[in-house]
């Protein structure tokens, strides 16, 4: 709020008196200047322009020193803020400066998102500002405030038009910070082209509706010089730390091979201009005009945005607490809703998965049964089965008992007639022994007479020397292969150790008509062998003993 609008507002429920003699009040300035001076001041810049504009040089001759810094270089990923603070002393006047500077804004290919870290920046103490004002325990007056007072807005000086980059950074700052803009380098540019540009720009400005700072009138003090710097905007500066004699003066200069370009010359440009505007008329105004329009306008949209209001929707005044209040009981009732909410949404998912396990208990049983029911078929099969082979087993037995009853009964019989038959065999073999054919060797050959499940081997005689194999006979099988089951009669094996010259065919055929097989038998093809070949059912000791000799 402007003073000249806070003394009409005073001043309409007052009454003007004269003083009888000195008060004293009259050095209410004087201790406030003293106060402000021994405080000391803040003062923030921010200067926004492309890297290698010249911003770092126009600070050093601003300010009349060398500001620390390393130059930036033009392969930023993106656009940072460096911000510096340095302590100065003029006379007895203490300053706080803060410079910030864009470090890498306009050198990437997408500058579409550079002004936003400047935006960020600017709000970003606004909003430790605001934080320490709505602390309980605030310490304003010992606070650094580092609230951007003014914005150098650096212009490189092409001569045509603004940037589309200038252009939307400067939009997207006017309302939160004070915009000078400047012509940067303006020694690159001609007079008349210098003046053409100016007017180019402030139409752009205008017509885009961009808000730079203007300096105050209302002051009469300075209206006059202000009213005139206004015109002059937007000023073309040239900066240097570089000192050089002219006349008998040392002076800040540029030299050139064709001339020297003085910066505080104001034929040359205009920097004495912004350093009167900037330092020496404004900079109070440009604190204020921070504090009470930028930062004003950041506090109410932060304390809107938070749900504050000064009146109600009857328009009359709403008081902290009673926001505070309506505010807490906004914030309960949410929370309450969202309580419910969630318990809503609890019990439907308890209901649903309640549901899921009952599907799968119901599922279960269902197989239970099932498996149930197969597993009692299933016994019932084998209980079924079961008791035919019990059946079975019980009618066996029955046959079993009735065939040894049979047996018993036929053996007693039979007795009699076995011992008859026994002598008729011995006859028959002692005639059949007698019926020997003629031995080529003059021996008798080893006979054997056995009965057996089959043709089986019994344990022969090692051949004498000089006979290699035996002939024999086995009239079971008559040489091919032994059939199982008991033989229906005796059968009689006749050997014959032989010399290899006697299995002559002839010899052979000869012995074959007087009765013996020339066949080999195949079961008892090694003469050495005492044990029945792999295979055969029967064992020696079935011989029976009786029928060997
Ligand atoms: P910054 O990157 O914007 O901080 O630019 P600098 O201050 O580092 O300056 C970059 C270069 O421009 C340096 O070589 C300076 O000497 C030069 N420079 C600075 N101001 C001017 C000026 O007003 N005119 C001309 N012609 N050159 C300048």
């Amino acid at each position: 709020m402007a003073a000249t609008d806070i003394a009409r507002q005073v001043g309409e429920g007052c009454r003007t008196v004269p003083l009888a003699g000195h008060v004293g009040f009259d050095s209410l300035p004087d201790q406030l200047v003293n106060k402000s001076v021994s405080q000391g001041f803040c003062f923030n810049i921010l200067c926004v322009g492309e890297t290698g504009l010249g911003k770092s040089t126009l600070m050093d001759t601003l300010f009349n020193t060398k500001f620390e810094g390393e130059p930036a270089t033009h392969t930023q990923p993106g656009v940072q803020l460096r911000s510096n603070t340095y302590d100065l002393q003029e006379s007895n006047v203490g300053l706080k400066l803060t410079i910030v500077s864009t470090v890498g804004f306009g050198d990437q290919i997408n500058k579409e998102d550079s002004y936003k870290p400047i935006v960020e920046f600017i709000d970003a103490q606004f909003e430790a500002y605001l934080q320490e004002e709505l602390k309980i325990r605030r310490v304003l007056h010992t606070y650094h405030d580092s609230r951007i007072h003014a914005c150098l807005y650096f212009i490189a000086p092409t001569g045509h038009s603004l940037k589309s980059l200038d252009l939307v950074t400067m939009k997207k700052l006017d309302s939160k910070v004070n915009i000078i803009p400047i012509i940067a380098k303006s020694d690159a540019i001609s007079k008349s082209e210098l003046t053409k540009f100016k007017i180019k720009i402030t139409s752009e400005l205008v017509s885009n509706g961009v808000q730079i700072y203007q300096f105050p009138t209302d002051d009469e003090s300075v209206a006059e010089i202000n009213g005139t710097m206004n015109a002059h905007l937007p000023f073309a500066v040239i900066g240097s730390t570089e000192e050089l004699k002219i006349g008998n003066k040392m002076m800040k200069a540029r030299q050139y091979p064709w001339g020297t370009v003085q910066v505080e010359n104001e034929a040359h440009c205009d920097f004495v201009k912004l350093r009167e505007m900037l330092i020496r008329v404004n900079m109070e105004d440009l604190r204020e005009q921070t504090h009470s329009r930028h930062y004003e306008l950041y506090r109410r949209c932060k304390l809107e945005e938070m749900g504050f209001k000064d009146t109600d929707p009857d328009s009359k005044p709403f008081s902290l607490q009673e926001t505070y209040e309506a505010k807490r009981n906004e914030f309960l009732g949410e929370l309450q809703k969202k309580e419910e909410e969630m318990r809503q949404m609890f019990v439907q998912r308890v209901k649903e998965k309640e549901a899921e396990l009952k599907e799968a208990e119901k599922e279960l049983h269902e197989k239970f049964d099932r498996l149930k029911k197969l597993h009692q078929d299933e016994k019932k099969k084998l209980e079924d089965k079961k008791k035919s082979l019990d059946d079975e087993v019980n009618a066996f037995k029955q046959r079993k008992t009735a065939a040894e009853l049979l047996q018993s009964q036929g053996s007693q019989a039979g007795g009699s007639q076995t011992l008859k038959r026994d002598k008729e065999k011995k006859k028959f073999i002692e005639a059949r022994e007698s019926e020997d054919p003629v031995w080529p060797l003059g021996k008798k050959p080893a006979v054997t007479w056995f009965k057996a499940a089959s043709c089986i081997p019994v344990p022969l005689p090692a051949p004498p020397a000089g006979h290699s194999r035996p002939v024999f006979d086995c009239n079971m099988c008559r040489g091919s292969a032994c059939s199982t089951g008991p033989p229906a009669s005796l059968f009689q094996l006749r050997m014959l150790f032989v010399p290899p010259r006697y299995l002559h065919p002839a010899w052979l055929g000869e012995h074959q008509s007087a009765g013996f097989s020339p066949l080999v038998c195949s079961h008892l093809a090694s003469p050495t062998t005492t044990k029945p070949p792999t295979g055969t059912t029967a064992s020696p000791q079935r011989v029976p003993s009786p029928f060997q000799f």
